[in-house]
């Protein structure tokens, strides 16, 4: 695959950038010396994740809604669209602006890549394949989704998104790349976002119950944050042909009681673990297929649930101010 050569410095938007994974983001490509222009509402962003980059010169943070109109910010080479709360809890608050940050979001940003001519990468998600009926899922894949439910503004609102991507490259020669982004994880995730790690190690860390939904059979691959960060960059670095979405994630899968044993034991938490029930439409199984990916973009994830998780207690940790000494991690 043909690759951008040289360490060309350019003018990058990165929407949803006070997010969890905009943070890491914003991070790596201020620390690689391009402009990099973050975009946030604040919705589910922290200032936090982005409070270490304001005296940078090449960052600068504009409080925005993507849904509105966006400000002219000149010239511009590539623009990450990663804004959306990734949380069910989060996304499901206010539904109809969910899928209007996918959908008009999408749009507003799409057309401003056309204008500047810059690439556009779309934060697309493994639940594009709903509650998969074949594992592991390989892009080909065209899923079991519900378009009525509490997850429907979201799943809906990215496959909106990605035929919005087809449609802008076909029809109006737009550079589009598409991220199916699978489960990730790390430091910097909100410890209250309500996703599965940032409870079970939160829970675990101050010995309240491990809130299981479900029997915990449901399966998901976990990603950890500096891999993905890589696949994004690749992803973005990658071939103009190469339009077609690239699943990212880490094949390893674990059912969610696993996760919740694993995690218990390896903290020596005095956690029980509790099952409460399982959220509506909440998928069975979740596993990328990263062929794709590996031959066409040279990516692999390199660190595994236990290592990723080694380093990601200790912030969880700090957050909560408890004693680290007790981690055995
Ligand atoms: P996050 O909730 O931490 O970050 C999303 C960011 O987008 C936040 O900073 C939020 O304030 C911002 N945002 C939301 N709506 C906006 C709007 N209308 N205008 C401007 N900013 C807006 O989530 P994350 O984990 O960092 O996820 C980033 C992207 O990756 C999302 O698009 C998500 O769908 C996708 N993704 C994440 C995961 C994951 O496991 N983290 C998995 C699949 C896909
Ligand atoms: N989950 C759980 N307990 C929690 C939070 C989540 O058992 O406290 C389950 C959830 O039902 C799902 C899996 O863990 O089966 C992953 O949930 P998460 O919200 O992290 O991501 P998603 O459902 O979007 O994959």
């Amino acid at each position: 695959m043909r690759r951008r050569t040289g360490q060309d410095l350019r003018r990058i938007v990165v929407a949803g950038g006070a997010g969890f994974v905009g943070g890491h983001l914003c991070q790596r490509l201020v620390q690689d010396g391009h402009d990099v222009i973050c975009i946030d509402n604040f919705q589910t962003g922290r200032t936090c994740n982005i409070v270490h980059l304001q005296d940078e010169q090449n960052f600068t943070c504009i409080s925005h809604d993507i849904i509105d109109p966006l400000p002219d910010l000149g010239p511009l080479d590539e623009i990450y669209n990663l804004a959306c709360a990734a949380s069910p809890k989060k996304y499901q608050v206010d539904p109809i602006h969910t899928f209007k940050t996918n959908v008009f979001g999408a749009l507003n940003l799409l057309e401003l890549a056309l204008r500047h001519d810059a690439t556009i990468l779309q934060s697309s998600t493994s639940e594009v394949y709903g509650d998969p009926e074949i594992s592991p899922q390989a892009e080909a894949y065209r899923g079991n989704v519900n378009t009525m439910g509490p997850r429907s503004c979201y799943d809906e609102g990215k496959r909106a998104v990605e035929t919005l991507f087809y449609d802008f490259h076909h029809s109006r020669g737009a550079r589009t790349r598409v991220a199916r982004i699978f489960n990730t994880y790390g430091p910097g995730m909100c410890p209250a976002d309500g996703r599965v790690i940032s409870n079970f190690v939160t829970q675990a860390l101050s010995g309240t119950p491990v809130t299981v939904y479900g029997d915990g059979s449901q399966t998901r691959s976990f990603c950890f944050i500096s891999d993905l960060v890589d696949g994004l960059m690749a992803l973005m670095a990658a071939d103009d042909e190469e339009v077609t979405p690239y699943n990212l994630g880490n094949p390893g899968e674990f059912t969610i009681t696993e996760v919740a044993r694993h995690i218990i034991a390896t903290l020596g938490s005095k956690s029980a673990i509790e099952y409460l029930d399982l959220p509506v439409d909440d998928p069975r199984q979740r596993r990328p297929d990263i062929t794709k990916a590996m031959a066409d973009l040279h990516w692999a994830p390199k660190v595994s649930l236990a290592e990723g998780l080694k380093k990601t207690v200790p912030y969880f940790a700090a957050h909560l101010g408890g004693p680290a000494t007790r981690l055995l991690v």
